[in-house]
């Protein structure tokens, strides 16, 4: 068993020492605000592998250079639905929260609304811009890609990102239903956390260097991630490429990667957001229909719902128990 010792710190806390991380590697305060509202929104949720897990590899990104931490994003509405966010090479969440209101308010007047970001580094989850629709009374789907980590089905050599997709549908007066998820059967962060801690993964995880099946997370790290559900989820994967790179004009996963300098942080990529409004497009029984059916899918035994665990964990105000080593080397960089 590896290193798995932990120490108790505050949400706050946690916050604030990313955010004097990035401010002291070059972040402005809107760029760093957004940042570390992303990594404790993640650790209060419990989506460990993209919290403080992800500082390190922003401080390199930051350090090698490649992203600009003072990046202030453009926006461009072409058209009443198509709204483009260009992120000046910085990090995704500042652009995103200056572009997801304009999205919301396009959608909310056209029944549907497209967002693209282009020229910007995503290193975080997915479920922050679909539950802001959501919030909105929206649903939303977003994608985006990573570099060539997961092998299409069928393949053995890595050509699609873990390339994650989330959607999220409103339930006034309750939380949304959201799934935020990976395409490939774990996200790379888990099995980096899992060969961190000396674990195990389950097989069909990925394959080892020789192209054999492995459940040791340090051969898939020198081998290939699989795609989730075979050639299923391997359609999706495809999918996710053609949305965030095909529509948004930015890098196929494969693009990032021959542009990247491999500093450890994220690499260039764009991120594709839809946003549709079920009053526009369904009517006024949208709720009371949609509810039916959701009450009657949360009856059955034995079902959790996808973003109940991180609603459920957002509840607890408390400390959160953060891996020593990992929270040493965040204060070491001050
Ligand atoms: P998980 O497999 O842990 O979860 C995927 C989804 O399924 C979640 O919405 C989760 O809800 C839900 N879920 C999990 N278990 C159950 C269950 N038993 N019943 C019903 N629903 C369930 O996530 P992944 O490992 O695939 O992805 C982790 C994160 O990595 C995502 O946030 C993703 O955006 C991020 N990512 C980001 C990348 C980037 O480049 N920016 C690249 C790849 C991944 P709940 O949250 O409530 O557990």
């Amino acid at each position: 068993m590896g290193q798995t010792e932990t120490e108790e710190i505050s949400l706050i806390e946690i916050n604030n020492l990313a955010k004097q991380v990035f401010s002291k590697f070059g972040c402005d305060a809107d760029n760093a605000n957004a940042l570390a509202k992303t990594v404790s929104t993640a650790e209060r949720d419990g989506s460990l592998s993209h919290g403080l897990f992800r500082v390190p590899g922003y401080v390199a990104s930051l350090k090698s250079g490649k992203v600009n931490g003072k990046a202030q994003p453009s926006i461009e509405q072409s058209l009443e639905s198509v709204i483009t966010v260009d992120g000046k090479m910085g990090y995704a969440p500042f652009s995103l929260e200056k572009g997801l209101p304009v999205l919301a308010e396009a959608a909310s007047k056209s029944g549907i609304a497209v967002m693209r970001l282009i020229n910007s580094f995503h290193f975080a989850a997915l479920w922050p811009e679909t539950e802001f629709l959501a919030e909105k009374n929206l649903t939303g789907i977003a994608c985006t890609v990573y570099k060539p980590t997961v092998a299409p089905a069928g393949a053995k050599k890595p050509f699609f990102g873990t390339n994650p997709m989330s959607f999220a549908w409103p339930r006034p007066g309750k939380n949304p239903v959201v799934f935020d998820m990976a395409t490939s059967t774990l996200a790379l962060g888990d099995v980096q956390i899992a060969a961190r801690d000396g674990h195990s993964v389950p097989h069909g995880t990925g394959l080892g260097p020789d192209g054999n099946p492995s459940d040791d997370p340090n051969e898939i790290l020198k081998g290939v991630l699989l795609p989730f559900g075979g050639y299923k989820g391997s359609a999706i994967s495809l999918m996710i490429e053609l949305f965030s790179a095909g529509l948004t004009s930015d890098n196929f996963s494969y693009e990032a990667a021959e542009k990247d300098n491999n500093d450890g942080g994220p690499p260039k990529g764009g991120e594709l957001v839809i946003a549709i409004s079920p009053e526009l497009v369904a009517g006024g029984g949208w709720v009371s229909h949609s509810e039916k059916f959701l009450e009657k899918l949360e009856g059955l035994d034995g079902l959790r719902m996808p973003g109940e665990r991180r609603h459920k964990n957002r509840l607890n105000k408390g400390p959160r128990s953060i891996n020593k080593e990992l929270l040493s080397k965040i204060r070491n960089f001050l």
